[in-house]
């Protein structure tokens, strides 16, 4: 068994998408990136490469290629997926937090763990998502932008 963590961050700007976990959320600002800047995912992401021993989502998906401009981040998790399977490894749970002040994000819990756990082949069960505020403190407080944590465990396959 091996663990792996992942830690993201995104800055909210009008105008954008706001996408996490594979959701979209109704929101007036967005979150910006070279990608749907999808910052929950992109931690999942992280913590499932550090899991296996694969180094980090910018060496497997540069910043700058064009190929990954508005990626869908779900997709770019079922290719992390493959390469964990590759390394010989399948994932068994992963556990997330979002530091987000709002919109409130509880509604969509639920289907942030399903399209997570369908990408990685997962139960529901397995992949947890919790949501927190920065209690007006800091980045995440200032709604100046969106954090995500995750940890993520996989066994040899
Ligand atoms: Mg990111």
């Amino acid at each position: 068994m091996r663990a792996g963590i992942g830690l993201d961050s995104h800055r909210l700007e009008p105008g954008r998408r706001l996408v996490l976990g594979g959701v979209e959320i109704e929101s007036e600002v967005g979150l910006a990136g070279h990608s749907d800047a999808d910052v929950l995912t992109h931690a999942v992401m992280d913590a499932l490469l550090g899991a296996a021993g694969l180094d980090d989502i910018g060496r497997h998906f540069p910043d700058g290629d064009p190929r990954y401009r508005d990626a869908d981040s779900v997709e770019l998790l079922r290719v992390v997926a493959g390469l964990v399977a590759e390394a010989g490894f399948e994932p068994v749970n992963v556990d997330a937090t979002v530091a987000c002040e709002a919109p409130k994000l509880d509604p969509h819990r639920e289907a942030m763990r399903a399209r997570l756990a369908d990408a990685l082949g997962l139960e529901e069960g397995a992949v947890n998502v919790k949501f927190t505020t920065g209690e007006r403190m800091g980045f995440v407080g200032r709604r100046e932008g969106i954090a995500a944590l995750a940890i993520a465990s996989v066994r040899e396959a």
